[in-house]
């Protein structure tokens, strides 16, 4: 007897095991490791991933497998493997797991459909009978026609046909019209004699089908022709020719990009490139961390890394923090590797994603450049996995399975025995702390490609502003600064960092936040009992009257918008055209390329926009960056905000004069003398990463401690409560004495969509010290997650504390 172990799609953590199913004769030859089935479970049907293939199963009675839904293995034996470690490492269900690397196409509802890949005469006879001329037709044809699945699938194997998966209504399967000949040319030549004067637009076409040998685009040819349908109908009546159905790709980066050349490396490159080719050369796994100054040629050297990949015939993985913000930089990969490099993030529609995950799962790409979730792309030979701005907060997933794409990366890497780089300007402090401890190896890149100097950071003081009596959002500077540029017609990026929707209170004469005694994170402000709170350690006080440290009464909430900022700016500048780039104005499909488009143009003076345009921005006529206000994401109450303040200072003043002309930077503040600010305007990466350090010892954050957060959510309040306080104690009683517990307190948004929600964090130096407690809590707690409603998740290195 076959016997497939399948992952059940039930989420349910006391059967997240392997279930023994018996497959049926007529199945055997179809269902693999990493092919997903139809099962009988209970009373119902479920989808299930069928894992292993073996002959023996400890149970008598098994149930049968009721049928495939797929023809070929959508996942390979690694991801498969890798689900298992992800469920282990992220304490997620693993049906999850292996969701999570699958396209959304997978998981909607869809329809199959069989599609020919050979000449129909390949086929035996009945098919013949029953194919009937069609190249497309429904996969429930073959079904009711009692085709065996076994039959089906040594078709696919020989390829003689594709089984493809529809969306319901729309995403279908791209196709266009194409014109084959049906002829030799010699006869198409006869035509052309035979063909009277008044046929001139046949012959034309003739005439050009005969300079063209492979199948054209039928738009194409009308283009290129000048004719209508009619003449080439007519060809066709005549069997000269013969218009088909071919399936086409989505590509929403067509354009045909020109092809560039590798550059002559810079001897610093060539010393960063040098170790990671030896990796390469030797087949060795090893995580490097790239440490370079913006415009230090970091893309470049990953280009040529690769480069190197592909002599090998290997493949390569590069993701990118939001493909849909840095469209500059798939363009970089396209027209280094052309048709090679297959696109994938969530700015695609479903079926664009179908597309490029399939060029990738047949092998027709080498090079996958995407957002996170393309680090499960199904290459089975990884020669190397860059990571580029590798601080970024994308690359960990926010839904189950909360995965952090760098350690996939790590693992991946291990299994292919390759490279992989990790690669920004301004590491996160966990990594930059491990290079330095020799566990990745560091790579550094100090200077600018092109020699010129990094752009110099002006800090403006707002409070002195005010003093003068200035009550606007923009300094004199600023707007000195603005008039100059507008003048000169140079361009402007100007950044309104909100995060969030946490309001911290902060002092205008004097620049102080409130901060938290214990936790040195800044108060939350509750509009609901006007108190402020911290969400780390529940401590909370009276909403101040006055500033505690100079006695002003301006003190108040934080927080301006774009719209405001942009019609403020219009009554400045009169004569500016601006572009707002936000999440209301770059909501839909492709607006963040056209409004980036135009701004290249130079159709706008002025780019105003949130962190989004802080990103690889790379124009050059742009000379001035403003940051209006350096201290709305200075005070978030996040232990991370100084290094993630830094990093976007760092990141945004890249934005100014990376050719030619040379850049300045403005950044506005209330608080210039905090070390953040002043270290980000020296460009001093180390200086901060050592100051910042300390501020983790000393409160026992990352890199010095591991955390975990546990969020605790339901519709009634006495119930979060209840279940936190009885998480708590569960886990005190169980966790040892190297760890922290804290909490519970309620999140900083008590109350969204009318559920209460509550959060627990643990500070731990080993996994092996909370994994068992928080196993127990899962399991006991699994119960009123599935009938009460109560949503319960684990959080390993958090990065989100709303
Ligand atoms: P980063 O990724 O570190 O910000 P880039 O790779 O974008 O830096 O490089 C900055 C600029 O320098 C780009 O315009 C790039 O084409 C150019 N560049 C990179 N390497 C070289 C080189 N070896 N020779 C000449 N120009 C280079
Ligand atoms: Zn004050
Ligand atoms: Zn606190």
């Amino acid at each position: 007897m076959k016997v497939a172990k399948v992952v059940v799609d039930v989420a349910v953590s006391a059967i997240d095991s392997l279930f023994d199913y018996e497959i049926p004769k007529q199945l055997q030859q179809v269902v693999k490791p990493g092919v997903r089935v139809i099962i009988p479970f209970g009373p119902r049907k479920v989808m299930g991933f069928v894992i292993e293939v073996t002959d023996f199963s400890h149970f008598d009675k098994l149930k049968k497998i009721d049928s495939v839904m797929d023809y070929e293995p959508v996942l390979t034996r690694e991801l498969l493997d890798l689900s298992k470690w992800l469920q282990q490492e992220t304490l997620c269900f693993r049906v999850s797991a292996l969701q999570a690397m699958l396209p959304a196409v997978f998981k909607a509802k869809y329809e199959k459909e069989v599609w020919l890949i050979t000449e129909e005469d390949q086929l035996p006879f009945e098919w013949q009978m029953f194919t009937q001329g069609r190249e497309v037709f429904p996969f429930e044809e073959l079904e009711s026609a009692g085709i065996k699945a076994k039959e089906i699938s040594k078709f696919v194997e020989e390829q003689l046909i594709e089984i493809k998966y529809v969306v319901k209504g729309k995403n279908k399967v791209k196709t266009d019209t194409y014109v084959e000949r049906m002829v030799e040319e010699v006869k198409l030549i006869e035509q052309l004699d035979e063909l009277g004067k008044q046929a001139k637009k046949q012959r034309n076409v003739i005439e050009y089908l005969l300079d063209h040998d492979k199948p054209l685009r039928l738009k194409e040819l009308m283009q290129h022709v000048d004719v209508t349908r009619a003449p080439i109908k007519s060809l066709e009546k005549k069997g000269l020719i013969k218009l088909v159905q071919k399936e086409i790709y989505r590509d929403p980066h067509q354009a045909n990009h020109e092809l560039t050349k590798p550059l002559p490396l810079t001897s610093e490159q060539q010393n960063v490139i040098n170790p990671v080719i030896d990796q390469i050369n030797q087949i060795k796994h090893e995580m490097f961390l790239l440490h370079g100054v913006t415009g230090s040629g970091k893309t470049e050297v990953y280009l040529q890394s690769i480069d190197r990949v592909l002599q090998d015939d290997k493949e390569a993985i590069v993701l990118v923090p939001e493909i849909a913000l840095t469209p500059q930089m798939v363009t970089r990969f396209k027209s280094r590797f052309g048709d090679d490099v297959a696109v994938l993030h969530s700015g695609l529609s479903t079926g664009e994603k179908y597309d490029e995950w399939r060029k990738i799962h047949r092998k027709e790409v080498k090079v996958v450049v995407g957002a996170r979730s393309a680090i499960f792309a199904p290459f089975e030979n990884i020669g190397i996995i860059i990571i580029d701005e590798e601080h970024e907060t994308t690359y960990k997933q926010e839904d189950y399975p909360k995965y952090h794409a760098r350690e996939v990366a790590k693992y991946r890497g291990k299994y292919h025995q390759c490279p992989v780089i990790l690669g920004s300007a301004t590491p996160t402090l966990e990594s930059y702390a491990r290079a330095q401890k020799g566990v990745y190896q560091l790579l550094e890149l100090t200077e600018r490609v092109n020699e010129q100097a990094l752009p110099d950071m002006k800090i403006i003081d707002m409070r002195k502003e005010l003093e003068k009596g200035n009550r606007t959002m923009f300094s004199d500077a600023l707007v000195e600064k603005i008039n100059d540029r507008i003048k000169r017609k140079e361009q402007v990026v100007l950044m309104l960092n909100r995060r969030g929707y946490s309001t911290f209170v902060m002092c205008r004469e004097c620049g102080e936040t409130v901060q938290c005694q214990h936790c040195d994170i800044s108060m939350t402000y509750h509009r609901t009992n006007h108190k402020l709170k911290c969400h780390y350690c529940n401590e909370e006080q009276a909403m101040p009257n006055q500033c505690p440290e100079c006695e002003s009464e301006a003190i108040r909430f934080f927080g301006t918008g774009t719209q405001k900022v942009e019609e403020a700016l219009k009554e400045h500048f009169e004569q500016a055209r601006i572009i707002r780039m936000d999440v209301d104005t770059t909501s839909r499909k492709g607006a963040h390329e056209r409004l980036l488009k135009k701004f290249g143009n130079q159709e706008a003076d002025i780019l105003l926009g949130t962190q989004m345009i802080a990103k690889g921005l790379d124009f050059e006529n742009v000379t001035l960056v403003g940051v209006i206000a350096a201290d709305a994401i200075l005070h978030l109450p996040d232990f991370r905000a100084s290094e993630k303040s830094f990093q976007l200072l760092t990141q945004v003043s890249g934005r100014a004069g990376r050719h030619e002309l040379p850049g300045e930077v403005i950044v506005q503040t209330y608080t210039p003398e905090h070390y953040t600010v002043k270290l980000a305007a020296q460009y001093d990466f180390e200086g901060f990463f050592k100051r910042e350090m300390q501020v983790r010892k000393r409160f026992l954050y990352p890199p010095y401690y591991f955390l975990v957060l546990i969020n605790i959510s339901h519709e009634n309040h006495v119930k979060a409560v209840e279940v936190s306080q009885k998480i708590a104690n569960l886990l005190s009683e169980q966790l040892g004495e190297t760890v922290q517990l804290m909490g519970p307190s309620p999140s900083p948004m008590l109350r969204i969509k009318d559920r209460f929600r509550y959060q627990l964090m643990i500070k731990y130096k080993s996994r092996t010290d909370v994994d068992k407690p928080l196993e127990n809590v899962l399991n006991t707690f699994q119960k009123e997650i599935n009938r009460e409603d109560l949503q319960l998740t684990v959080d390993f290195e958090p990065y989100y504390f709303m």
